[in-house]
């Protein structure tokens, strides 16, 4: 693990760092870095709606391929399904020979949408948390642990700076752990898909659909299969997992360990196991091309779908009501 006394920030000075992208991680890693005094550009298309935002914030902004030009670190945090046309339409003009290409996550290094020139260096710094909680921890004093890795070490000091930036994201502030891209790529599809979001929300879904399908009254069934499982992670989170189980009643306690894994259950790991070799051999990431390709028509009907179920209806309503909620990043 690296702390802040492991990385040094002034790596990064003289240095101007080419944020492409202000969405979830991009303005997070734009205020942050400037509120480290690193001098910092953000690359966005013209006509975009987040120029004025960055603008608003203090920042300046050009096209990906003059901020990149402007860049000595050029930081890519659009959606990674665009990276490779983002590269192809003009950002791979505006890198030079012995400038840093960096990733906020593998997968288009990992999977080959982008094939950067030999004579930079490649660097991830892949936060393991939401772009708004990696500003909000770090105004907090606190800050999102990161992963760093070197795909390619052109000037022989790409960890050096990956630490350096790291540091300047509040990221060492949490530790950073060194891996590869390839770790960093699969073990992160993978979370996400069985466990973070994937797993978590089907299993909320069912939950919820099996107590609404018994009679039980909807909204009951949106606090006890939704709401509180905040409160249940936060324990988690902050204790583990005997941490929170100290914290429940002894009955929820012997609940959990003998239904619990009836629910994940042999066939599940196997299906977590088939959803790791697909992230392993390249299928999941061909999929997903491929649909970005097609030009996201299933993507998009799933998103609807998804957001018109009962759970998401109910939930709305509630959550109007609880003004303690912050609803908009
Ligand atoms: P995001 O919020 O979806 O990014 C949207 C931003 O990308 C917008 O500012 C958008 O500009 C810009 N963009 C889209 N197309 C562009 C183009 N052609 N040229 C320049 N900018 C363009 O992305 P994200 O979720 O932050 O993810 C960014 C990277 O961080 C990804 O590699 C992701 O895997 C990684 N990551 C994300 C998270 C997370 O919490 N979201 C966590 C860890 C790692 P407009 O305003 O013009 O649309």
């Amino acid at each position: 693990m690296y702390y802040d006394d492991d990385a040094d920030l002034s790596k990064l000075d003289g240095k101007t760092v080419a944020i492409i992208g202000y969405g979830s991680q991009g303005h997070a890693h734009a205020l942050n870095l400037k509120d480290s005094g690193v001098d910092v550009i953000v690359g966005l298309r013209s006509g975009s709606s987040s120029v004025a935002k960055a603008q608003a914030h203090g920042l300046k902004v050009a096209e990906p391929a003059d901020a990149a030009s402007q860049g000595d670190i050029i930081m890519l945090l659009a959606p990674d399904e665009l990276h490779g046309q983002i590269w192809d339409e003009g950002l791979k003009d505006g890198i030079a020979a012995g400038n840093t290409l960096m990733f906020g996550h593998g997968f288009s290094i990992h999977y080959e949408q982008i094939v950067p020139p030999p004579d930079v260096d490649v660097a991830l710094v892949a936060p393991k948390g939401p772009g708004h909680l990696v500003r909000r921890q770090y105004l907090e004093g606190s800050g999102v642990p990161c992963l760093v890795a070197v795909a390619q070490d052109a000037s022989g000091d790409a960890l050096g700076v990956a630490l350096a930036y790291a540091k300047g994201i509040g990221g060492t502030r949490g530790g950073v752990i060194e891996t590869s891209f390839k770790e960093e790529t699969e073990t992160d599809l993978f979370g996400e898909q069985a466990v973070l979001c994937g797993g978590a929300s089907a299993l909320v879904q069912a939950g919820f659909d099996t107590l609404v399908e018994a009679g039980y009254d909807p909204q009951m069934a949106y606090f006890e299969c939704l709401h509180e499982l905040k409160l249940i992670v936060d324990l988690m989170y902050e204790k583990g997992l005997a941490g929170m189980r100290y914290s429940i009643s002894n009955t929820a306690e012997y609940g959990d360990y003998t239904r619990g894994p009836r629910v994940v259950n042999d066939e599940t790991r196997a299906e977590m196991k088939r959803i790791l070799g697909e992230i392993q051999d390249g299928t999941f990431a061909r999929e997903w091309i491929a649909e970005n390709r097609a030009g996201q028509e299933n993507f998009k009907r799933m998103r609807a779908e998804q957001a018109d179920t009962k759970v998401e209806h109910v939930g709305k309503e509630l959550r109007s009501h609880m003004d303690w909620i912050q609803t908009e990043f």
